[in-house]
């Protein structure tokens, strides 16, 4: 039978933002709980090299971050369980969230569930992620410093993923299924005439090519139907985001992308319930900033718990 508990606090997910409100819901003696899930640490689990998170000058992998903000948060008392949250209840407080084994109940509630990158879905693009196939340049372009690099998508981010790589690639491929990029134009422009970025037009990946790591991919074309060999040594995957959503659509109002629409800070549309990190951001997605999001939604969780006379 599960074991049922009341909290103040309660986070459902453990990347920056989750982690970082633990520690300041800790801190303020609220006992919070964080529903981790299984796939506890967010994307940073799929990401080498950090090196652009202030503090760490010589660089920190993602899932050695993850641990040192959970060692951090649970210092001050916070309860990790690494479950996924199955069930939530929005009509509280107190509100409701079941996990495989347990089932919580807390005055607020705060949604740190986060983003997953969408895949293209090749056996050999999942074998080799962070051997040359990453989802995130800014974390990992550097990587491949005055290497030949390929970016699939057609959007404002795949364009924005490009024209960073230009930074340190020798050359970058955007990789688009279609002959006519979904980008703004102001974006379009920028990539079409920078002079380190070509475009491979009504391609998709076939297979990403590498033993150990990425040395190249096959690439179809989807109108004359022949395949070529593109060498490229690294492969970054920008054709969206998906926000981890699911467990609130009818709940909380999402923006029409399905991201969780806040106001005054972190509140969603269900008072006491507030939400961080990259579950309500589909522009900044760092780090840093999920960070920076998360100990808001502890402070503003606080204030409406004093406010409630909950605290
Ligand atoms: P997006 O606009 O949905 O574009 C996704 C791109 O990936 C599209 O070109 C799409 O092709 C392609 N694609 C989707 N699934 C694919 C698959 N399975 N195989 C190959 N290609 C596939 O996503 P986004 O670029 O991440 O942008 C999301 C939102 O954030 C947009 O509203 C965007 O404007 C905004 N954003 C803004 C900025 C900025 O202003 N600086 C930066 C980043 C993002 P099709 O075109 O054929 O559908």
């Amino acid at each position: 039978m599960a074991e049922s508990e009341h909290r103040r606090v309660l986070i459902v997910g453990s990347g920056p933002a989750g982690y970082t409100a633990a520690i300041y819901a800790a801190r303020a003696e609220l006992e919070p709980v964080v529903v981790a899930g299984l796939q506890f640490g967010g994307q940073l689990m799929l990401t080498t090299d950090v090196e652009n998170y202030p503090g760490f000058p010589d660089g920190v992998t993602g899932p050695e971050m993850m641990e040192l903000f959970q060692k951090q948060a649970e210092r001050f008392g916070a309860k990790v369980l690494l479950e996924d949250a199955t069930e939530v209840s929005l009509d509280g407080p107190p509100f409701r969230v079941k996990t495989a084994s347990a089932e919580f109940s807390a005055d607020a509630l705060i949604v740190a569930t986060g983003a997953s990158a969408k895949w293209i879905g090749l056996e050999s693009e999942q074998r080799l992620q962070n051997r040359g196939v990453s989802a995130c340049a800014t974390c990992d372009g550097a990587l491949f410093r005055g290497k030949p690099m390929a970016v699939v998508g057609g959007g404002d981010t795949a364009m924005e993923e490009a024209l960073f790589l230009t930074r340190f690639a020798s050359q970058v491929t955007v990789i688009h299924r279609r002959d006519s990029l979904r980008a703004s134009k102001i974006m379009q422009e920028r990539a079409l005439d920078h002079e380190k970025i070509d475009f491979a037009w009504n391609s998709v990946v076939d297979e990403v090519l590498g033993e150990e790591f990425v040395t190249g991919v096959r690439l179809r074309d989807v109108a004359g139907g022949g395949t070529r060999e593109l060498p490229v040594e690294a492969l970054f995957v920008a054709i969206g985001h998906e926000p981890n959503t699911a467990l609130f659509r009818g709940g909380l109002d999402l923006d029409p992308a399905g991201y969780i629409r806040v106001e005054r800070g972190t509140r969603t549309s269900v008072e006491g319930v507030f939400a961080c990190g990259d579950v309500m951001d589909p522009t900044y997605r760092q780090a840093v900033t999920a960070a920076g999001s998360g100990c808001m939604a502890a402070i503003d969780a606080e204030r409406w718990l004093a406010e409630q006379g909950l605290a």
